[in-house]
């Protein structure tokens, strides 16, 4: 640990706060109040108490951040070579990582996720940074035969103003997965960060300053979905929406674009599978199958959450994932423990509600099963990992997301079993096969219907493999290449010489 990161810690536990943290709207370059001057108190998950308040954003004030993106967008953005895009860009890039430890406290004070969580978000977010960097200058046309009384050819240009709407479980990745490629198409971002963790949005406005963009290309409007994330979502001057959050709010963004003509990018939740079928390799599957699941509390909405083994190792396999679950340690997320706190209380409910009632039906508990505190302090929002057997597949466990550390296994006798299963939800987000059969493994990622695929290592990837859902779980995808797109539209020239 840094001497950086161990002061900012003392700091915290001795004042109960972090200092010098922005807690205004940051609109146009500067750090400003709400216009009704309206505050919400931002919680530590791990401690179950207030640390900070922040100014909430009024239709207002949303007005005022799309006239700023709008001014940047048309006279500087947009004209602003690829290069210097770029350079921007991998500056912002360095500065993350130079300011990692001031962030990684943050983000693990403000969403209840451990330390490593939380360097590991600022370390994509930087990677992201990077690799969009890199593309901004490759973003070329086609050309295309008319033959030789014609030159034709195609341009990608920016969409203009785009909005991006952040969950709570990765508040800094999910962030700058959408306004990396914005900013490198030549687009301008305006970000509404979730109400429970909005602080390093407004720590990354000030270092995205710092790197030199200009006024008005990234703006951030903190506050509720209802007054500051609608009218974004359904502003004219909007023409891309990144929203990544619940089905029922993204099919509401969805709609609000759509009375635009405007595009969107829906990264929505999930319950998604991990196959183990006979012949895999048993601690790589029970060790993949725990931090598919427990990893950032179970919040993450590609989790495995439900295990589809087949039977004849569904009994010694269960062992080793209860094994291994009973070594997880839980407690404030600022002493890394293996798993951190549940973000809110709202969300620590959610999950509750799901084991009374799994409680109440006789559902078989292999492991875990309540909420529970800080072993050291008796405080704060935490679930014990969870593990429930033998749930059959019309069950509100399979087929209802959780977003919690609750694991599900299915019992089945055949791959094909197993593949009916996996298909088997309204989800279409990941899944996970462990096998040591790679014709099986293909063949099960061929007629597996999700966007993501990960054989024999849950998780595996990295930021220049496209990301998004199927079915419930989304439209479009982030990362990669293929993010770019959505931040692009294609113009043709044709002239006749
Ligand atoms: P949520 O209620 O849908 O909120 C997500 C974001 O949308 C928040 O910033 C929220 O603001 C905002 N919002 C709410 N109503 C809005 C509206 N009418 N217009 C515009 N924005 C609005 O979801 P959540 O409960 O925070 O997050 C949990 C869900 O997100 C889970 O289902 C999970 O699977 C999904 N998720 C998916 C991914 C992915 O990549 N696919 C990643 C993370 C989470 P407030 O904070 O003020 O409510």
């Amino acid at each position: 640990m840094t001497g950086n990161l161990q002061q900012l810690i003392q700091d915290y536990y001795k004042h109960g706060r972090i200092s010098d943290l922005p807690t205004d709207l940051f609109i146009d370059g500067k750090y400003c109040a709400g216009s009704n001057n309206e505050q919400m108190e931002s919680f530590d998950p791990g401690l179950a108490q207030a640390f900070a308040s922040f100014a909430c954003a009024t239709e207002e004030d949303v007005e005022r951040a799309v006239v700023s993106s709008e001014k940047a967008y048309r006279n500087v953005w947009r004209k602003t070579l690829p290069a210097e895009r770029s350079r921007l860009l991998n500056r912002a890039a360095a500065l993350l990582r130079k300011n990692s430890d001031l962030l990684s406290v943050t983000e693990t004070i403000d969403s209840g996720k451990t330390l490593a969580e939380a360097q590991g978000d600022i370390n994509s977010s930087a990677r992201l940074l990077e690799y969009y960097a890199g593309a901004a200058d490759k973003l070329e046309g086609e050309t295309f035969p008319l033959g030789p009384d014609y030159l034709s050819f195609s341009l990608h240009e920016p969409v203009g103003v785009t909005a991006h709407i952040i969950p709570w479980n990765y508040p800094t990745s999910t962030m700058i997965r959408g306004i990396a490629p914005a900013l490198a198409a030549g687009c301008t971002a305006i970000v509404k960060p979730a109400e429970t963790t909005p602080f390093t949005a407004l720590l990354i406005a000030g270092i995205f300053k710092q790197a030199g963009f200009p006024d008005g290309v990234l703006n951030v409007i903190n506050g509720t979905g209802a007054n500051a994330g609608a009218p974004l979502v359904s502003h004219p001057k909007v023409r891309h929406v990144t929203f990544t959050g619940s089905v029922d709010t993204g099919i509401n963004v969805m709609k609000a674009a759509a009375s635009n003509v405007a595009s969107v990018t829906l990264e929505l939740g999930g319950k998604s599978p991990i196959i183990a079928l006979s012949d895999c390799d048993m601690d790589a599957a029970a060790e993949g199958t725990l931090w598919a699941i427990f990893s950032n509390a179970g919040q993450i909405c590609s989790a495995g959450s439900r295990l589809i083994v087949e039977r004849s190792i569904h009994q010694q396999l269960l062992e080793k994932i209860v094994e291994k679950a009973k070594g997880l340690s839980l407690g404030h997320g600022l002493r890394n423990p293996s798993v951190g706190a549940i973000s809110s209380e709202l969300q620590l409910g959610k999950i509750d509600e799901f084991l009374v009632d799994a409680k109440k039906r006789g559902i078989t508990i292999a492991h875990g099963g309540n909420k529970t505190h800080d072993p050291e302090t008796g405080k704060g929002w935490f679930f014990e990992p969870t593990i429930l057997d033998q749930i059959s597949p019309d069950d509100r466990l399979i087929q209802q997301e959780i977003f919690g550390p609750v694991l599900s296994v299915q019992v089945v006798d055949t791959t094909d079993e197993a593949l009916d299963l996996a298909n088997g939800t309204d989800f279409g987000l990941a899944a996970g096969i462990y096998t040591r059969d790679i014709s099986k493994a293909l063949r099960l990622a061929r007629d597996i219907d999700a966007g993501q695929l990960y054989i024999n290592e849950y998780f595996a990837g990295g930021v220049e493999v496209p990301f998004g859902g199927n079915k419930l779980s989304g439209f479009g995808r982030e990362k990669g290449l293929e993010a770019l797109r959505s931040y692009c539209r294609v113009k043709a020239v044709t002239a006749k010489i």
